[in-house]
């Protein structure tokens, strides 16, 4: 790995937070696989944190962004142009479907997650006069402000995140530290106790802390609980949307109802940054005055490329595919528990899927030892990253994904986990 480890030597002297921890220096894309600059194919597992569902450089997205860049790339924020009430149109119909909620959806653009994210805690405040937010603790939901207050990181590489009085926060429902505790009670207290607040934003699965999530039982407890104290609900399917999780949405394996939906990433499967809050029509009265702009925000190449992305999710049927891929991997990988005592939980659905290790004493395994694990793993040319901050090695690969290829990844896995707990 000559050039790409010369590559990364640059990244760690100019680039400020450098998030080269492997020296991969990638130069293109095919399918579910990354090609680096010493012309290696690996092959890829987390897709670039859940942004190419349909896979590196697809060629009808590829050939459609070409086409619009030939036309026009940006617009004037102010002028319409076809595609992009086209798309949002689209989505409205989409999350129709999905919830069983009657009315229409109107999008805010943007042009990443965290933006989006921003734009529904500011839309929740202005539609209900209220300023407080509940969040989960160890959730991610960006890197702005507003968007890391309310999600419960309490560190960010190392630096602490400042604290807001206007955000509160109730644990994940991670179901190994349990404890007998109650987590749809906690989130209820969370809730009602407090200032009346504007919004609960949450996440069909906590990608960031290892694929957490709870059961039907717990999410429509947090809906009921949302609607008893007047808050809007706000899903971030920034990670779990288009197809991710089985369905188009996360959110659908809940039976959830939302008023205000994040998304970004696999919207456009990467070729263009894009990012919208979407959100019941009624509430769009709330959007008004400046705070609520983007330059960037669905530009007419975004536009294109989301078109394209979504035809292919739709075309390629990539959320059943995800759910059939993810049930044979749950299958596969299931026995590693009960096999090592280093693995504590093998959890997910559909392509979001987490392995978490622990050491002798049931504590997260330390960094270390996690990056050995993807270090051997990329020397057997898979790459796969665990989460930022738990021991959970992250399992999110492009739902184009080959079956077999999969299958073999999955075996390398388990046969690396074996021998490194010998
Ligand atoms: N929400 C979730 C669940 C995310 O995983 C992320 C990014 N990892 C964001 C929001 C923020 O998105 P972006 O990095 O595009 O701002």
């Amino acid at each position: 790995d000559g050039i790409s480890r010369r590559l990364a030597d640059r990244d760690r002297r100019f680039v400020a937070r450098p998030t080269t921890r492997i020296p991969l220096a990638v130069r293109s894309g095919e399918g579910a696989h990354l090609i680096d600059e010493d012309g290696r194919r690996v092959l890829d597992l987390t897709s670039g944190w859940n942004v190419a569902n349909a896979g590196w450089n697809h060629p009808r997205i590829v050939a459609a962004v070409v086409e619009q860049a030939k036309e026009l790339a940006f617009a004037p924020p102010w002028c319409t142009h076809d595609a992009r009430s086209r798309v949002a149109e689209r989505l409205s119909g989409m999350l129709s479907t999905a919830s069983g909620v009657d009315g229409e959806f109107k999008a805010l653009s943007g042009a990443t997650g965290s933006e989006a994210v921003e734009a529904a805690l500011k839309v929740a405040r202005r539609a209900t006069g209220r300023q407080a937010t509940v969040g989960f603790t160890e959730a991610y939901h960006g890197g702005t402000l507003g968007a890391l207050q309310a999600g419960g990181v309490p560190q960010v590489q190392g630096v602490d995140v400042p604290t807001s009085q206007f955000h509160r926060h109730a644990p994940i429902p991670d179901m190994l530290r349990a404890n007998g505790r109650d987590y749809a009670a906690l989130v209820r207290e969370a809730l009602l106790s407090g200032p009346p607040p504007a919004a609960i934003l949450l996440e069909p699965a906590f990608t960031n802390p290892g694929v957490i999530h709870g059961d039907r039982e717990f999410y429509q407890a947090v809906q009921a609980a949302a609607r008893e104290a007047g808050a809007l609900l706000i899903i971030d399917e920034v990670g779990t949307g288009f197809g991710r999780m089985g369905h188009t949405f996360g959110f659908e394996h809940w039976g959830l109802q939302p008023d205000i939906v994040v998304v970004a990433k696999a919207l456009t499967s990467g070729a263009v940054p894009m990012a919208g809050a979407l959100m019941r029509s009624e509430l769009a009265d709330a959007v008004s005055g400046p705070g609520f702009s983007s330059t960037f925000g669905w530009v007419p190449l975004a536009c294109a490329a989301a078109t394209a992305s979504l035809d292919v999710l739709e075309d390629e049927q990539l959320a059943l595919r995800a759910r059939h891929l993810g049930e044979l991997a749950l299958e596969r990988l299931r026995p590693l528990v009960d096999a090592h005592s280093s693995i504590a939980a093998v959890r997910g659905i559909g392509l979001e899927l987490g392995i978490e290790f622990t050491d002798e004493s049931g504590d997260p395994l330390p960094r270390p030892p996690m990056e050995t694990l993807t270090r051997r793993l990329l020397q057997r040319g898979i790459f796969a990253e665990p989460s930022a901050y738990t021991s959970t090695l992250l399992l999110m690969p492009p739902l184009v994904i080959d079956e077999a290829e999969w299958l073999g990844a999955l075996d390398t896995i388990a046969e690396q986990i074996g021998e490194m707990a010998e």
